[in-house]
C-alpha cells in the first residue's frame, strides 16, 4: 500500500478516535490518525476528564490537610496554597497522557497526521498542516471521532479569563474570590468544587429544578446537602438573563423562574457549564451530502455509518451521552466491524460518574425511569454510615441503591453516592453485563472491611435481607 493510502482514516484523536485507531490497527488495519490540535488526547485528555480530576485531587489534599487530618491526630502547622506548583502538576499529568498516545500510536505503527481534515468524499480526506500545506490521501474507511465544544451563551460570550468555560477554568492564574457558575450538570459541579476548596465563594445557577439532569435525586440531594455545608451556594430554577464585564469581574442577572424576581450580583469569574455541542465545523459535511440531525449531530446508523457509505462517524459528535467511555468503546465497534467483527456496544450499562466530594456513580434505569416506562421493580437501598470501612475512614455519607426486575430480580440499574464509589459502580456493570440478578451480587464474597460491602447489602435489601441494619 502507498504511503498516502490507508484502510482506515480517523479524524480527531480523542478517546473515541484514538482508541478506535489502536484497535483498528490491532486487528491488522493500516490506520491514520489526524489531529488539528498540538497535542493529541481531545478533549479528555487536554481540557476535560484527566486535568479536571488532577485538580479534584489536589484540592481535596487541601481540603483534607485543613480540615480532617487533625481528626487522625496528624497536626499540620498552617496549611498554605501553591496554586503555581498545582496547576503545574495538572499540567504534567496531561502531558504524561498525551505522550502516551504519542507512543501507543508509535507501537501500533498509526501514522499520526498533524493538521485540518476534511472531508472530500468517500476514501478521500484533504489534511491542511499549520504551514498552509494540504495533502490529499486515500483510505477504505473514514471514522469521524471530531467531538465537541462548550456551549457559548450569547450574553456571556468566553474570554476564557472573566467569563470562562472549562478550558479557561483550568488555569485560572489565581483563586478568585467569588465565581458563578451557570449550569449545575457534571462539568459546573466538578470545577465549582475545585475552586470552592480552593477558596472561592461559589453560586451555581441552575435553569432546571434539579441538579445533574437525570441523575438519580436521591444522590443528588446528598451531594447538594454537602457541598452545601462546603459552602456552594445553589440558585435552582433561575434563568441568567444578561452579563456585563466591569473591571473586576462580572455582572450577571439572572431571573427566578418561580416568583419572575430579577436579581444582578457580581463575581471575579464566570464559568459557563451549559452543555456541549457536537464539533463538526470545516469538516466537509455539506458537500459531501453527510446528514445532521436538528442538534448537529452526525447521524449514523446500527454501525455508526452515516448517511454516506464508508464514512462511519462515533463519540461525541453523534448520539448518546457525552462520556469518554461511550466513544472509547464506540471506536472499538467500528474497527471491530471493519475488520469483519460484530462490535457491539451496550448502551444499558454505561456509567456516569460525578467526580466530587461525594462522588456520585450510577449506572442503568433510575426509579424515576422505571415509573415512567411502566417496569415494576424492587428497589434496595443501604447507607455508608452502617459499614466498619467507611467509618474507619471517617467518611460516611451516602448509600448505595440497587434495582432490580421485580418479576426476574435481573438488575437493572445501580446509583451510588458515597466514598469511592466511581469505582464500586462497576462490580454492578459487570454483573449486568453477564444479565445478573441482585442475588448473584448478594451471594458474591465481598472482603472484609470493605466499601464494596455496602453494595453487597444494598443487593442483599432488594430481597430485605440486608444484615448490618
Ligand atoms: P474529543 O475528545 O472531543 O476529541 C475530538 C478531537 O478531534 C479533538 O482533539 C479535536 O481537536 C479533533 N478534531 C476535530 N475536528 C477535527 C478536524 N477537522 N481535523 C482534525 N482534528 C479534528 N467524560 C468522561 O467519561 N469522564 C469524565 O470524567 C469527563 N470529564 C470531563 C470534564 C470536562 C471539563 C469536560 C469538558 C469533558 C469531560 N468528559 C468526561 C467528556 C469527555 O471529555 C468527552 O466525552 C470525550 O472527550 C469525547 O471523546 P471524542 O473522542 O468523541 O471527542
Amino acid at each position: 500500500m502507498a504511503d498516502n493510502q490507508f484502510d482506515l482514516i480517523v479524524i480527531g484523536s480523542g478517546p473515541g478516535g484514538y482508541v478506535g485507531a489502536i484497535r483498528a490497527a490491532q486487528l491488522g488495519l493500516k490506520v491514520a490518525v489526524i489531529e488539528k490540535d498540538k497535542t493529541y488526547g481531545g478533549t479528555c485528555l487536554n481540557v476535560g476528564c484527566i486535568p479536571s480530576k488532577a485538580l479534584l485531587e489536589s484540592s481535596e489534599h487541601y481540603v483534607a490537610a485543613q480540615h480532617d487530618f487533625a481528626a487522625h491526630g496528624i497536626k499540620v502547622p498552617k496549611v498554605e496554597l501553591d496554586l503555581g506548583t498545582m496547576i503545574a502538576r495538572k499540567d504534567k499529568v496531561v502531558k504524561q497522557n498525551t505522550e502516551g498516545i504519542t507512543f501507543l500510536f508509535k507501537k501500533n505503527k498509526i501514522t499520526g497526521i498533524n493538521g485540518f481534515g476534511k472531508i472530500l468524499g468517500a476514501g478521500k480526506v484533504e489534511v491542511k498542516g499549520e504551514d498552509g500545506n494540504t495533502q490529499v490521501l486515500a483510505t477504505k474507511s473514514i471514522l469521524i471521532a471530531s467531538g465537541s465544544v462548550p456551549v457559548e451563551l450569547p450574553f456571556l460570550k468566553y474570554d476564557e479569563k472573566r467569563i470562562v468555560s472549562n478550558t479557561g477554568a483550568l488555569i485560572l492564574p489565581q483563586v478568585p474570590k467569588t465565581m458563578i457558575v451557570v449550569g449545575g450538570g457534571v462539568i459546573g459541579l466538578e470545577l465549582g468544587s475545585v475552586w470552592q476548596r480552593l477558596g472561592a465563594e461559589v453560586t451555581v445557577i441552575e435553569y432546571t429544578n434539579r441538579l445533574g439532569g437525570p441523575t438519580d435525586q436521591d444522590c443528588m440531594n446528598v451531594l447538594k446537602r454537602n457541598l452545601e455545608k462546603e459552602g456552594m451556594k445553589f440558585l435552582l430554577s433561575t434563568k441568567v438573563t444578561g452579563s456585563n464585564v466591569v473591571g473586576d469581574g462580572v455582572e450577571v442577572t439572572y431571573e427566578s423562574l418561580t416568583d419572575g424576581k430579577a436579581t444582578t450580583a457580581k463575581a471575579e469569574v464566570v464559568l459557563v457549564a451549559t452543555g456541549r455541542k457536537p464539533f463538526t465545523t470545516g469538516l466537509g459535511l455539506e458537500e459531501t451530502g453527510i446528514q445532521k440531525d436538528p442538534q448537529g449531530r452526525v447521524i449514523v446508523d446500527n454501525h455508526y455509518q452515516t448517511s454516506v457509505p464508508g464514512i462511519y462517524a462515533i463519540g461525541d459528535v453523534i448520539a448518546g451521552p457525552m462520556l469518554a467511555h461511550k466513544a472509547e468503546e464506540e471506536g472499538v465497534a467500528v474497527a471491530e466491524m471493519l475488520a469483519g467483527g460484530a462490535g457491539h456496544v451496550n448502551y444499558n450499562t454505561v456509567p456516569g460518574v460525578i467526580y466530587t466530594h461525594p462522588e456520585v456513580a450510577t449506572v442503568g434505569i433510575t426509579e424515576e425511569q422505571a415509573k415512567e416506562k411502566g417496569i415494576e421493580i424492587n428497589v434496595g437501598k443501604f447507607p455508608f454510615l452502617a459499614n466498619g470501612r467507611a467509618r474507619a475512614k471517617g467518611f460516611t455519607e451516602g448509600f448505595v441503591k440497587i434495582i432490580a426486575d421485580k418479576k426476574t430480580d435481573k438488575l437493572l440499574g445501580a446509583h451510588m453516592v458515597g466514598p469511592g464509589v466511581s469505582e464500586l459502580i462497576h462490580e454492578v456493570i459487570v454483573c449486568m453485563e453477564f444479565g445478573g440478578s441482585s442475588e448473584d451480587l448478594a451471594r458474591s464474597f465481598h472482603a472484609h472491611p470493605t466499601l464494596s460491602e455496602v453494595v453487597r447489602e444494598a443487593a442483599l435489601a432488594v430481597e430485605k435481607r440486608a444484615r448490618q441494619m
